[in-house]
């Protein structure tokens, strides 16, 4: 029996706190651009979550994106349509404060490496003192994927390497298609 099911069962009085934890988590990003290592985490995390919202976050402090917010939204949808507890949005602000707007208790962000941990781990810290309700979940992807970046895959396209190994082919598509047009801007 699942903890679900359980829950439905009426049994586990104490599980109420934990279900409801479990049941709506936000997966924040740039996703300039989206990788396989990115889609690990989410088909893993809507695995555990009944309900996954991928959220791409308008970035003031980051380097000029490729892709603006609405064709990182675009091309999340386009990856995600087969999972039908994911949805995808975009927000602008604080990430707790969308989290806690649309109600999701679970932050979920990915660990590649020990070089995320001490940035990923301050953030989370941090998120915690804006609001303790709301706690981060670290995932680790596939170690295929452990090695992958947005910035990196964007070096590659850059030089005319192949990403198809690293970003589903709609993503692929878009990067050398976005970066012959500013070659030739
Ligand atoms: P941010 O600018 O918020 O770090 P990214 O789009 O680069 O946005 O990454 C979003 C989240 O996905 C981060 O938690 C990051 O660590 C994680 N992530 C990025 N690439 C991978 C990967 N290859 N495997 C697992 N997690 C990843």
């Amino acid at each position: 029996m699942t903890i679900f099911e359980q829950e439905k069962a009426g049994g586990m009085t104490h599980s109420s706190h934990h279900t409801l934890e479990r049941g709506h988590a936000l997966y924040p990003g740039t996703f300039d651009v989206l990788t396989l290592g990115h889609l690990d985490i989410i088909r893993r995390a809507s695995t555990i979550f009944r309900r996954l919202t991928v959220a791409v976050a308008q970035n003031p402090g980051k380097a000029a994106p490729l892709f603006t917010v609405d064709e990182r939204v675009a091309m999340l949808r386009e990856a995600v349509h087969d999972l039908a507890n994911v949805d995808v949005a975009s927000f602008e602000g604080l990430t707790v404060e969308f989290a806690r707007k649309i109600g999701a208790k679970v932050i979920v962000r990915g660990l590649r490496a020990v070089s995320d941990f001490e940035f990923e781990l301050q953030m989370a810290m941090m998120n915690e003192s804006l609001n303790p309700e709301i706690c981060t979940v670290f995932m680790a992807p596939a170690p295929a994927y452990s090695f992958l970046s947005s910035s990196l895959v964007k070096e590659i396209a850059r030089f005319g390497g192949d990403v198809a190994d690293y970003v589903p082919a709609h993503v692929a598509e878009k990067l050398v298609k976005r970066l012959k047009e500013n070659d030739v801007r």
